[in-house]
C-alpha cells in the first residue's frame, strides 16, 4: 500500500495546480491519470497554444445553478496570479483580442511549467494509471489502481467533464459524485458548433470556411464574433458562446450586419446608387460568396431588379431576415467536439471555500466536472487554476 497525504485522480489543469499547492505547503501528494500523458486538453486548446486565461476574469464569466460558488476561488487565485506564475517561468504569450492570452508558442510551455512545478513541490504524477475502486475508510480513502493501493487521507477529483472522450475524458467524476451520494446536474455539450437541417445544409454547401461577423442571441444573452460556415452546421466563437445558453428547440437569432440600421442604410443607398443590386451592397459587409448566396435562398425575387424598384416593405423583408435571422439548430455536435460540458456536481454538496463534500470528509472535487462553466476565452482555464488552487490549501 502506497501512502500519500493527498492522491488527486486528473492530471488535468485542476489536477495538477492542486498538487502543486498542495506539495508547497508540503503535503505528500500523488496525481493519477489513466492517460498517457498529462494535460491532454492543455496541449490541444487554443489550436495548440492554449488560451490560459483572460486579463476581464470576472464573475459573470460563468455559468452555473449557483452563480455566486466561484467568486470566492477566483477572487484567491486571479489571471494576475496565474500570469505572474507563467511570466516565473519565462513563457513568452500575448493577447490576441478581448483579453485572451495566448501561448507565442506552445501550449507545451504550459504542461512543461505545470510539471516543474510539481517536480520542485515534490508531487509524484502516474500516468497510465486506471483506477478500479475508491472506498471510504476510518483515516481516509483506499484507491485500486492499476499501480497498485494506495491510501490518503485527503481525495481530490480532478477528472473534467465529458467533452473529447478520444482524450481521455470519462464520467468517473459523477460516478465518483454519485457513490458518495453527492447530487448531480444533468449534464451537456457546451462551447460546442451546432449542426443543421439537411435543408439548410444544402442551401448553405459549399460555404464551409466562410464566416462573417455576426451578433448571435438566444435567452437573453448576445455574443458579437465570428460565426463559420461548416459542413456540419454553424460554428465560429459567437456560435460557441451562445450554444451555452441554447436549449434543444430553441431558435437562435443572426444579426449579420451589427453595426448599422440594415433598412436606413439601404434606405441610403436606394438613393445615392439607385441602379445598385442587393447583393452588391450586402457584399460590401459580407464576402462575396456569402452575400450572392443568401441573396439567392432569400431574395431571388429581389435580387434581379435595382435597388430603385425595391419598395419599402421590401427593403425592410430584407433588413429583418438579415438582422433577425431565425435559425433553428437541429443539435449539437456533441461531446465529439465540445469544449466544455454543462452541469455536473451540485456546487451545493461543496464548499466554495475549501472545496470539500460537505458530506464526505476529506474527498474534494475541483475543476470542470464541478456545475461551473466558463464562457470561451481562457476562462475554463481560469477556473480550473482558481479551484485547484483553493483545495490545495486545504487538502
Ligand atoms: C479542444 C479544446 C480546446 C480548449 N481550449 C481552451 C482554451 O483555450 N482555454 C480555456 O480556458 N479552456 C479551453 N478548453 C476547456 C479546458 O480544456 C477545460 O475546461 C479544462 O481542461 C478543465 O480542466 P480540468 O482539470 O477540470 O479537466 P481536464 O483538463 O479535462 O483534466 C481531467 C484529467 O482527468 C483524467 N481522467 C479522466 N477520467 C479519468 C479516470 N477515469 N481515471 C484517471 N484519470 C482520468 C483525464 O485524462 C485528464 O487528464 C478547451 C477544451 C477543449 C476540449
Amino acid at each position: 500500500m502506497q501512502k500519500k497525504d493527498v492522491v488527486i485522480i486528473g492530471a488535468g489543469a485542476a489536477g495538477l495546480m492542486c498538487g502543486i499547492t498542495a506539495g508547497q505547503r508540503g503535503r505528500s501528494v500523488a496525481i493519477l491519470d489513466h492517460a498517457n500523458k498529462v494535460g491532454k486538453k492543455i496541449l490541444m486548446s487554443g489550436g495548440g497554444r492554449c488560451n490560459f486565461t483572460n486579463y476581464y476574469t470576472e464573475p459573470t464569466n460563468y455559468l452555473s445553478h449557483n452563480l455566486h460558488f466561484c467568486k470566492s476561488a477566483l477572487s484567491r487565485y486571479t489571471q494576475w496570479d496565474f500570469i505572474a506564475l507563467v511570466e516565473k517561468h519565462g513563457i513568452p504569450y500575448h493577447e490576441k483580442k478581448l483579453g485572451q492570452l495566448f501561448c507565442d508558442n506552445k501550449a507545451k510551455d504550459i504542461v512543461n511549467m505545470l510539471l516543474d512545478e510539481c517536480a520542485q513541490a515534490g508531487v509524484e504524477v502516474r500516468t497510465e494509471c486506471s483506477i478500479s475502486q475508491v472506498d471510504k475508510v476510518d483515516d481516509g480513502f483506499i484507491i485500486q489502481s492499476s499501480h497498485g493501493k494506495w491510501h490518503c487521507q485527503s481525495l481530490v477529483i480532478a477528472t473534467g467533464g465529458l467533452s473529447i472522450p478520444t482524450m481521455g475524458a470519462t464520467g468517473f467524476g459523477y460516478d465518483i459524485a454519485k457513490q458518495f451520494g453527492l447530487k448531480l446536474f444533468p449534464t451537456y455539450a457546451a462551447l460546442v458548433p451546432f449542426t443543421l437541417t439537411p435543408k439548410l445544409l444544402e442551401q448553405f454547401e459549399g460555404l464551409s470556411g466562410t464566416s462573417a461577423d455576426a451578433l448571435v442571441s438566444c435567452n437573453d444573452q448576445s455574443f458579437r464574433e465570428n460565426i463559420l460556415f461548416t459542413h456540419r452546421g454553424l460554428s465560429g466563437p459567437s456560435i460557441l458562446q451562445i450554444s451555452s445558453y441554447w436549449q434543444p428547440g430553441d431558435a437562435i437569432s443572426i444579426n449579420l450586419f451589427p453595426d448599422m440600421d440594415l433598412y436606413d442604410h439601404l434606405k441610403q443607398v436606394q438613393q445615392e446608387r439607385p441602379k445598385a443590386h442587393i447583393n452588391t451592397i450586402l457584399a460590401e459587409q459580407l464576402t462575396k460568396k456569402l452575400a450572392d448566396r443568401l441573396c439567392e435562398i432569400w431574395f431571388a425575387d429581389y435580387g434581379q431588379k435595382p435597388l430603385a424598384e425595391l419598395s419599402n416593405e421590401a427593403l425592410h423583408t430584407i433588413a429583418e431576415q438579415l438582422q433577425n435571422w431565425q435559425l433553428k439548430p437541429t443539435g449539437t455536435e456533441g461531446y465529439r467536439t465540445a469544449e466544455v460540458t454543462m452541469g455536473g456536481v451540485d456546487t451545493d454538496e461543496v464548499s466554495s471555500k475549501t472545496f470539500e463534500a460537505k458530506k464526505v470528509q476529506g474527498l474534494y472535487f475541483i475543476g470542470e466536472v464541478l456545475d461551473v462553466t466558463g464562457h470561451l476565452g481562457g476562462f475554463n482555464f481560469q477556473w480550473a487554476w482558481a479551484s485547484g488552487y483553493a483545495a490545495g490549501q486545504y487538502v
